[in-house]
């Protein structure tokens, strides 16, 4: 299929002061964990979206002196020449494909936890992070802000002799520049405080200095959150915004623009829960009309008509994207060869950034499961290794695990039977995407894989779809002439209350009695569920809210009884403010910090955590902590719903193995579980096995992954910066 000629202008060269770059599509600056001291991972990475057609690569935020140390999190850093060195790495792999490598400097002042620095940062005021916990800034003498701003200037000096073409000042999510130019952190009375052009001018100087610097050679951007959406407190688009473009234009050679604050960046890196594509473009709208300069910004593009459509009508010069770019390194270049079919969308479930909100443990995407794995895994997102022998593979399950595996196998030119008992690929995607409210987008991931398999299949005539089919017992998959096995049958949640907290089910919880649900039970919709509804929560991630959101919306009166901390995860995919202020609008009550000691028809009992005898201390024979002695009180319901653990399905492959002395008379060579199957987890994680099992199933023990390449500083080796050590080396799997 040919290109839609209405998104030929996605492929027009964009000047950006001295450089130039060779589309419309840009990666903005986004962590991945890799930094400036894994660079190889850093390298990689950037690589294979330079290879997929972005124009312009970007590192992580990139720290610009010690007293900006972000430690737990894992940033970029320029501090000395070793650091040059390392991000060389990048800047070569990026040129390689005549692409523009970014950097964007950063000072993060006391949003900046300085763990490992241990100095303390510098603010345009004396004030507490509201994002850190506990860390204080000093307030900036005006030597301290010329030393500042020559933390700026000399960095960029590096980030120039690293190979780096742009050159950012970085100051969206409220890092330092923003700091001075709004009144929320800025108190000052004296030259850099009170007006806006006084508040404007930490900024501009800086600007000013690294364009002194390095200007000519390099494009400097910045990076501005148009309006921090505090109202008065904050930046405002239309009141400082629009203002604040217009004086500091003369420095800038590139916009970069979004909206938010660090506290809720989920504002910026909106995820499809509550955010559709190009949510940030009433506000990017108004900066073309005050600048001539090429303006990006990002909001999740990954229609190309819609991305068209936002050049064409003058709100943005250049796609800015992070997820979309992660999910699919070679989202241009498919959409240049009109292969729009073969683009894994971004599902934004900011599962890619959540990782960072952790602490900085490397990126994974749920789309795409060889993002993080380039480098460390030598995993590239388009190319596969041949298949090495012609083993014929069953895959029982077409799950995100099993769909996934069966993909890459066909791709790898196996001959594939992706077998499941439902009529439909995904698993069970496809309840929580039709049911669950706000999650539509995330079968994004099933429409990727079924598309691509029925691609395949239709090449490779011996591989096979078989849906809708009977549930495979051990027997018959033993005889199904497969030479190899692999079990995808995925999980579900206990019926019986077993949770977290006690490890044991619950006295009373049946899910078998008509007043007591699972989550897959609420799907089915086939028993009545009643006014009053409780939910037992014993898990971390999104069951528990989306299901009191879906029924509270329904018209139940829902209550949580909450043993875990409802939606912990969901603080670092960005969703949890968003989430708590629907569940808040919706009556939502929670118990806190409670578990439940038993159940009876309408009403259960339950405890608090910390109540009194709850200590851990010995109590005598028979005595256990976690059932305290204290008073316990009663809660009643119509419907209880029970969201308190997972159980995998391996039975398929238990019995399997337990017949292993039949697998060589029936020709099978190994059988694998994968999945939920082999313990409930995250779908970026079941994926990621699908794909793991597919590369290595010729491996000896394919059930355990190959070790993978750590990049370790070796005691004893000096620092070289001539030397390039060969272990730096990219190599793909297959190449
Ligand atoms: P994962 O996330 O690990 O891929 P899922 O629970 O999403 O797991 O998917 C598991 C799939 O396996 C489901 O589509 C289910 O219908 C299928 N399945 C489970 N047991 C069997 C079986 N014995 N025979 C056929 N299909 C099965």
């Amino acid at each position: 299929m040919a290109r839609d000629p209405q998104h030929d202008i996605l492929f027009e060269e964009v000047p950006v002061g001295p450089k130039t770059l060779k589309n419309r599509f840009y990666q903005t600056p986004h962590c991945i964990g890799a930094g400036s001291s894994q660079p190889g991972f850093q390298a990689a990475h950037r690589s294979v979206k330079a290879e997929g057609g972005w124009a312009g690569l970007n590192t992580e935020y990139c720290s610009i002196h010690p007293s900006s140390d972000d430690v737990m999190r894992i940033s970029a850093r320029l501090w000395d020449e070793g650091d040059v060195h390392n991000l060389r790495a990048m800047t070569d792999e990026v040129h390689k494909y005549g692409s523009l490598a970014g950097v964007e400097l950063w000072y993060g002042g006391p949003h900046a936890p300085q763990m490992e620095g241990r100095q303390t940062p510098l603010g345009p005021s004396h004030y507490n992070s509201e994002f850190e916990i506990g860390t204080y800034c000093k307030e900036a003498d005006e030597d301290e802000i010329q030393l500042l701003q020559s933390w700026y200037v000399e960095a960029a000096k590096r980030a120039r002799d690293a190979g780096f073409d742009i050159v950012y000042v970085y100051g969206a999510h409220s890092y330092m520049p923003l700091q001075f130019l709004s009144p929320y952190y800025n108190k000052r009375t004296d030259a850099y405080g009170g007006s806006f052009e006084n508040r404007a001018r930490f900024w501009y100087e800086t600007l000013e200095k690294v364009r002194e610097a390095v200007g000519g050679e390099c494009t400097i951007a910045t990076r501005f959150a148009v309006d921090s959406l505090y109202g008065e407190e904050g930046i405002e688009v239309e009141r400082d915004g629009m203002k604040f473009v217009e004086l500091v234009d003369p420095f800038v050679d590139l916009w970069d623009v979004n909206i938010g604050d660090l506290a809720e960046w989920g504002e910026d890196a909106g995820p499809s829960r509550f955010y559709r594509q190009g949510h940030q473009l009433p506000w990017q709208k108004y900066i073309k009309q005050v600048t001539g300069k090429p303006v990006l910004g990002v909001g999740r593009f990954t229609d190309a008509t819609k991305m068209a459509e936002v050049i064409r009508n003058g709100q943005l010069d250049i796609i800015g994207a992070a997820r979309p770019s992660i999910a699919d390194p070679f989202l241009p270049k498919k959409i240049e060869e009109g292969r729009y079919e073969d683009i894994r969308t971004c599902i934004g479930n900011n599962v890619c950034l959540s990782r960072w909100e952790i602490g900085g443990p490397p990126m994974v995407c749920s789309q795409n499961a060889t993002a993080g794995e380039e480098f460390r895994r030598g995993w590239h997102p388009e190319r596969v290794p041949e298949a090495e022998s012609d083993d014929a593979i069953l895959v029982v399950g077409a799950g995100p695990a099993g769909s996934e595996c069966a993909r890459v196998l066909m791709e790898r030119g196996y001959v594939v039977h992706l077998y499941d008992q439902d009529e439909k690929i995904g698993g069970h995607l496809n309840a929580i995407t039709e049911n669950l409210p706000g999650l539509a987008e995330w079968s994004y991931h099933r429409d990727y894989r079924e598309t691509q398999l029925q691609k395949l299949v239709k090449k490779q005539k011996d591989s096979q779809l078989a849906l809708g089919a009977n549930p495979l017992d051990a027997d018959s998959a033993l005889n199904y002439g497969a030479d190899k096995i692999v079990v995808a049958t995925g999980s579900s949640w206990n019926t019986d209350g077993t949770n977290a907290l006690t490890h044991e089910p619950i006295p009373g919880a049946d899910a078998s009695l008509p007043h007591i649900l699972t989550p897959e039970q609420v799907f089915a919709g086939n028993k009545s569920i009643g006014k009053r509804v409780t939910i037992l929560n014993a898990d971390t991630y999104y069951m528990t809210p989306s299901l009191a959101e879906l029924l509270a919306s329904r018209g139940h009166e829902v209550t949580v009884l909450d043993g875990v901390g409802m939606g912990t995860y969901m603080e670092f995919t960005l969703e949890l403010p968003n989430q708590l202020r629907r569940l808040h609008e919706l009556e939502v009550e929670v118990i806190p910090e409670s578990w439940c000691s038993r159940v009876e028809e309408g009403r259960l009992e339950y405890y608090n955590l910390y109540g009194e005898g709850s200590k851990r201390e010995y109590k005598g024979p028979g005595q256990s902590p976690r059932a305290p002695n204290q008073s316990h009180q009663w809660h009643e319901f119509d419907s209880l719903v029970l969201v308190t653990g997972k159980h995998s399905h391996n039975d398929l492959y238990r019995r399997l193995k337990a017949r292993k002395s039949e697998w060589e008379s029936n020709g099978i060579k190994d059988v694998y579980l994968i999945g939920d199957a082999l313990a409930p987890k995250m779908l970026a994680d079941a994926t990621f096995d699908g794909q793991r099992l597919a590369r290595e199933i010729e491996q000896p023990n394919a059930q355990w992954p190959l070790p993978f390449r750590r990049e370790v500083a070796v005691h004893g080796h000096p620092f070289n910066p001539e030397s390039t050590r060969p272990d730096y080396k990219i190599v793909y799997q297959g190449d």
